[in-house]
């Protein structure tokens, strides 16, 4: 049994088997990246994440800085990219892991930021190529209005929940500002909450390590979390890639990255302030090695986890265990 709340037993729980996401990339922009933005987060070299099969040359998307009207407009390339991208994946996933259930995952950059009427056409075309068990929707907690909610929990049927996943970070507006997010912890808390109310369940992603920040930020995200009664989290430790804003700074020597032990602790820490129900997506960041400035000495992700779960069973610590309470989720 493992210190805290896994997703693979959670889905295993829920379907009965393994489910597997398939990660597109629906060719979406950010709105953080607009120029009166000063060019998006700190942290974000503006190749958003994608799935490992979909990497052939990161993307074919190119993008501008902020929403591009005419490539919105031209919605039939992506539309068709979108259905080969799952195709790959479904044939990546089955041979490689013998994937029989699947999920459809919007992951790149913000799969919100279109009009409703494209998002529609977006949605539509992905979930009408196969069964998907869940439908994954990755987004800024200020890019979330309410027609986009409503559409979203339109897809929601018995067999099929809809997630949505946010991007919060850090609960501490002082980090925020300091990254350049472009958005409060308070527009984080009202967003889950607006979900929640269309009935669809939020996942919350976090860093750990961001510049500045101690134990007690740590604390203050995990406390945020539990209180928007987040479904799930996804922790990730700081990265530093080629051509972001803390890639500058790191190279000036202004900021530092946590290494093996730091992040051990950091995470453990971070675990035991979590309410104990709340699943568990992730546990650390992977970043393609050929973008990574820093930290380069790291272990992989399992040998990793088997360290962090070697090391809270040294200490006798489990997730939840100085949480003040454990919410029932919706
Ligand atoms: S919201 Fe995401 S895609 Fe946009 S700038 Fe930040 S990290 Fe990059």
């Amino acid at each position: 049994m493992t210190r805290w709340r896994t997703y693979s037993s959670y889905l295993k729980e829920k379907y009965g088997a393994p489910v597997y996401r398939i990660g597109v990339d629906g060719g979406f922009s950010c709105p953080n990246r607009d120029e009166s933005r000063h060019g998006g987060c700190a942290f974000c070299d503006g190749t958003g994440s994608i799935a490992v099969y979909q990497r052939t040359a990161e993307s074919g998307y190119r993008r501008t800085a902020s929403y591009d009207r005419e490539r919105a407009e031209t919605i039939l390339p992506r539309l068709l990219s979108i259905r080969e991208q799952i195709e790959r994946g479904r044939e990546f996933l089955s041979r490689r892991y013998g994937a029989e259930l699947f999920s459809l995952s919007f992951q790149s950059w913000t799969n919100t930021y279109d009009s409703v009427e494209n998002l529609r056409r977006i949605y539509d075309e992905g979930l009408g190529v196969m069964d998907f068990r869940e439908l994954l929707i990755s987004t800024r907690p200020d890019t979330v209005p309410e027609d986009v909610l409503s559409l979203l929990s339109s897809y929601i049927t018995p067999e099929r929940d809809v997630w949505v996943e946010f991007g919060l970070q850090s609960a501490s507006d002082r980090t925020l500002r300091l990254i350049n997010r472009g958005h409060d912890a308070a527009a984080y808390a009202d967003a889950v909450r607006r979900a929640h109310s269309h009935g669809l369940k939020v996942a919350t992603h976090v860093i750990l390590g961001l510049p500045g920040e101690s134990r007690d930020d740590f604390i203050a995200t995990a406390k945020a979390v539990n209180s928007a009664r987040s479904e799930a989290v996804k922790i990730h430790n700081l990265h530093i890639t080629g051509g972001t804003a803390l890639a500058d700074d790191y190279l000036s020597g202004n900021i530092t990255v946590m290494g093996e032990e730091r992040t051990l602790e950091s995470v453990e820490l971070f675990l035991r302030h979590l309410d104990e129900d709340i699943i568990i997506e992730r546990l650390l960041s992977e970043t393609p090695f050929h973008r990574l400035l820093a930290p380069r000495v790291f272990p992989d992700k399992s040998k990793f986890l088997r360290r962090l779960e070697a090391r809270m069973e040294k200490n006798g610590t489990r997730q939840g265990d100085l949480a003040s309470g454990c919410a029932v989720r919706p």
